[in-house]
């Protein structure tokens, strides 16, 4: 088994040279091609990779025209083996997104005690290390395992816009996949093995309201031309119940399994009120959700919007008495894990496009839509597997949970490998702070969660050889 003091001597210092690129995702960095990042994350991952002390392998960078490259890591199995098994990470970050906290930087990793602070480290960089360090440890200790591809890209963030592209161009070096672990999801302690059963679906679309060419004094022009802010308001009425949160449009609604209902049950009877323990709310500020289990299930089940941007309005600092000209809103919804996301897209649009009120200029733009996931029924090999993998690593049993978040080519990989066995978990635990301000990477659970997939990979080997 891999210890801590082993991932500081073998990865820990290209991690942290990993943590000082400003790496972002396409989606926020439009000059991405030109300023390098993504390529000198994938080729100090790749120095990295070529470094391993693994029998039989071969590291490769791809670049597609256009694309993000993508680095796939391919190590032939040491025993007898038909299947390929995937490991999934990806090396693109998301933007700092406001001021760290005293003492923190996003492209300066800090360590306090056996955490590591720093943008992407958690989501996802620690992935290339561990999927690697998992086989090195595999081939120490003599264990079969069957042939793995590691793949990492780098569009996560903005939806794996290129993943397909390359999955295509690699369809024959994949081969037959019979097995998936993704290690870019979330867990509810750092106790145990946490093991994704579902994830939301997401649309993101972008709203303008325009009702003048150009802004005008308030006091001169209030009363008779409209106010772009007022006419967003109905828009968004028409989604949203403003006094509840709840989505009004048919399409995003979705009746929650019974499994899932008693399976958010037993994580509120054994953690209490999850949703809200590390929520930092302020006084005053109460949650929505009648109970710990209704919350859970509002959290991976319901569907939501949030406004995650806007424009046409100015700084508070510098607001004057105008009546601005448009107002703009980014809203992000997020879906049940089994509404049909180009289904919802569509009923979103129209509902929002629709009759635009005192005849404004209503634009409305489809930024993303990608389905959700439900995890399929468990395998007997892989069920065990993953409770053996959990005790094994964190000495105590899996731990299953939904998760509110997205990773949107999730989906369309299960259906492009119908046949594989698929298991979603990762690092991003409490205070994790993927996406938020000091992201975190907890180490002693990025080791567990490598000896989790050394032992999840061991099992694969042993059940093909059976098969
Ligand atoms: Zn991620």
């Amino acid at each position: 088994m891999l210890t801590l003091a082993d991932f500081e001597r073998d990865a820990l210092a290209a991690l942290l040279a990993y943590g000082e690129i400003p790496c972002l995702s396409p989606m926020y960095d439009a000059t991405w091609a030109e300023n390098g990042h993504l390529e000198a994350a994938v080729e100090l991952l790749a120095d990295w990779a070529r470094l391993r002390r693994l029998a039989n392998f071969d590291v490769a960078v791809h670049r597609l025209a256009g694309r993000t490259p993508l680095l796939a890591i391919t190590v032939e199995a040491t025993g007898a083996s038909a299947g390929t098994a995937i490991l999934y990470g990806h090396l693109d970050k998301q933007p700092p997104l406001g001021d760290w906290s005293e003492g923190l930087s996003p492209f300066s990793p800090t360590r306090v005690g056996d955490r590591l602070f720093a943008r992407g480290l958690a989501d996802d960089g620690y992935s290339t290390f561990s999927a690697l360090l998992a086989l090195e440890s595999l081939e120490a200790a003599g264990t079969p395992h069957s042939r793995v591809v590691v793949l990492i890209e780098a569009s996560e963030e903005s939806g794996s816009p290129d993943l397909d592209a390359y999955l295509e161009e690699l369809r024959e070096h994949l081969g037959d996949v019979r097995f998936m672990v993704c290690l870019d999801s979330g867990a509810l302690t750092y106790d145990r093995l946490w093991v994704t059963t579902s994830l939301r679906g997401i649309v993101n679309v972008a709203v303008t309201v325009g009702v003048l060419s150009r802004g005008q004094h308030s006091g001169a022009v209030s009363g008779v031309a409209p106010s772009s802010f007022r006419l967003l308001r109905q828009l968004l009425e028409r989604v949203e119940d403003s006094r509840t949160g709840d989505i009004l449009i048919d399409e995003l609604i979705a009746e929650i399994p019974d499994a899932h209902v008693e399976a958010a049950r037993a994580t509120a009877e054994e953690f209490g009120d999850v949703t809200v323990a590390d929520l930092p709310l302020l006084d005053g500020v109460a949650p929505m959700g009648a109970s710990a289990t209704e919350r859970i299930l509002r959290s991976t089940w319901y569907p939501t919007l949030s406004v995650v941007g806007m424009g046409g309005v100015p700084e508070p600092e510098i607001a004057g008495n105008v009546l601005r000209p448009f107002t703009s809103a980014v809203l992000s919804f997020r879906l049940p894990p089994t509404t049909n996301s180009a289904d919802a897209a569509r009923a979103i649009v129209s509902t929002l496009a629709a009759d635009a009120p005192e005849g404004a200029a209503v634009d409305v733009e489809l930024i993303q839509a990608a389905d959700g996931w439900m995890a399929p029924p468990l395998e007997p090999w892989l069920d065990d597997a993953l409770s053996e993998a959990s005790r094994v690593a964190f000495g105590r049993e899996a731990g299953f949970t939904g998760e509110g978040g997205s990773i949107p080519f999730l989906a369309s990989l299960a259906s492009r490998f119908p046949e594989a066995a698929f298991v979603a978990t990762g690092v991003l635990g409490p205070d994790s702070n993927a996406h938020g301000i000091d992201e975190m990477l907890d180490l002693p659970t990025a080791v567990a969660v490598t000896n989790a997939v050394s032992h999840l990979l061991a099992s694969f080997a042993a059940a093909d050889e059976g098969r």
